[in-house]
């Protein structure tokens, strides 16, 4: 993935955080941003891990990000990821944890398991797209 980012600017961004698994899985994430036409971001952990350059880190260490749409996907919610994202617009949280605090800040909540959730969401983007 491109070091090159800029969150600051971007109008969608969809972070994934220690919930996406693997390298393998946070794919998704970035299939995702692709598809809503935004950029990728992360929790430290998903940095300290490998799966993305440390530009893309959101939060009190990274990038505070003020986008119309930020989708987190297994993120937990901790204050210093949330402080840097907080001032989103509109903010989608997909967490396998119900009780999960992302869900305190959230529009949107979705239960569930990011690696099934996030090729369905990709799915729909996609069908509204080419109506
Ligand atoms: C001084 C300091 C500065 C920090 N600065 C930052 C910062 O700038 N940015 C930052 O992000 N963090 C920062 N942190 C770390 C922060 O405290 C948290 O540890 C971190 O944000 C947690 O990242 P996470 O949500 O990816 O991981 P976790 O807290 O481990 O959460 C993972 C979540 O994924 C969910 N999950 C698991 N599997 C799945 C699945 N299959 N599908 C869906 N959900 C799933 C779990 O339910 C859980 O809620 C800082 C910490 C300190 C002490």
């Amino acid at each position: 993935m491109a070091e090159a980012v800029n969150l600051e600017e971007a109008e969608v961004i969809v972070s994934g955080g220690r919930g996406m698994g693997s390298k393998e899985n946070f794919k998704l994430v970035e299939k995702l941003a692709s598809a809503c036409h935004g950029v990728v971001g992360a929790t430290t952990p998903a940095i300290e891990a490998e799966w993305v350059p440390r530009s893309h880190q959101v939060g009190q260490s990274g990038k505070i990000v003020a986008p119309k749409l930020y989708i987190a996907c297994g993120i937990s919610g901790a204050t210093q990821h949330v402080s840097g994202m907080v001032g989103s617009g509109y903010i989608v949280a997909v967490n396998k944890d119900e009780d999960a605090p992302i869900f305190d800040i959230a529009d949107v909540g979705i239960v569930g398991d990011a690696v099934k959730v996030i090729p369905l969401l990709i799915e729909e983007i996609k069908k509204t797209r080419s109506l």
